[in-house]
């Protein structure tokens, strides 16, 4: 049974609502990431601007959640309707921060931004994989980085690590070449096979089973909705690796 140390923290609350705060910026960060990176767009010092009348958005404009409630899910200026995918993300990401740290036990801050850094990346993966149906390299290898870290804080064989991610990576091109030869196509594309080998080098093979039941749960829910009934060929992974990769990773 897990104990939650961090609970006999006094400031304990103080702590998850600042995760939670910060969860909903940083949400922020995902939709602009996840909009100009697949675009080939500045995501670090670019303005953001209204896509439809490239109006330069200010602060108000840009509270997380408040913003689109409080203008009605329009833009300000040409009243274009704004999706609610940004509150959305926000939010999620907002709640995947303070799970970060309900289950964070023993309490390490290190660790607990690591995480946080990896939901910012898988969260990003994910909507692009959605919208664009590609994985970006320079995404998947900053996910590669902070694995690393996760699994050097770990203490973790290296005979292990490269043993699991060798099996991963031959794993995933078996099934690459099995739908090439049963179904006219690749079983995964190489985006989903090198975000999966780099997020194996942070689990262990005893995290296996919740990984494979989430992640499938999720591949399940985008083949019925992408395959069956949008019936799309190239169905998504991605999401179904973050969401899988996340739950192992608490
Ligand atoms: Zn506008």
């Amino acid at each position: 049974m897990q104990t939650f140390p961090l609970i006999a923290i006094p400031e304990y609350p103080v702590i998850l609502i600042v995760a939670a705060l910060l969860g909903l910026v940083c949400g922020s960060f995902v939709t602009a990431l996840s909009h100009r990176l697949p675009r080939g767009e500045d995501f670090v010092s670019g303005r953001s601007r209204c896509p439809h009348c490239k109006t330069s958005l200010s602060a108000r404009d840009l509270v997380p959640v408040l913003s689109w409630l409080m203008s009605r899910a329009r833009c300000r200026h040409c009243q274009v309707a704004v999706s609610g995918r940004y509150p959305a993300i926000e939010l999620l990401c907002s709640f995947l921060f303070a799970a970060v740290v309900l289950v964070a036990s023993p309490f390490e801050p290190i660790r607990v931004a690591l995480l946080c850094g990896l939901v910012v990346a898988l969260l990003a993966l994910s909507v692009i994989d959605l919208e664009f149906r590609r994985l970006p390299n320079g995404l998947v290898l900053f996910v590669f980085a902070l694995c690393s870290v996760l699994t050097w804080l770990d203490q973790r064989a290296i005979v292990d690590v490269a043993t699991g991610m060798v099996a991963v990576l031959v794993f995933g091109i078996f099934l690459r070449v099995l739908g090439q030869f049963v179904e006219k196509k690749p079983g995964l594309g190489w985006g989903d096979i090198k975000l999966a080998t780099a997020i194996s080098v942070a689990l262990p093979l005893s995290t296996a089973p919740v990984f494979l039941t989430v992640g499938g749960v999720v591949a399940l829910i985008l083949a019925a909705w992408f395959g069956w009934r949008h019936r799309q060929r190239h169905i998504p992974l991605g999401p179904a690796l973050c969401a899988g990769a996340f739950a192992a990773f608490l």
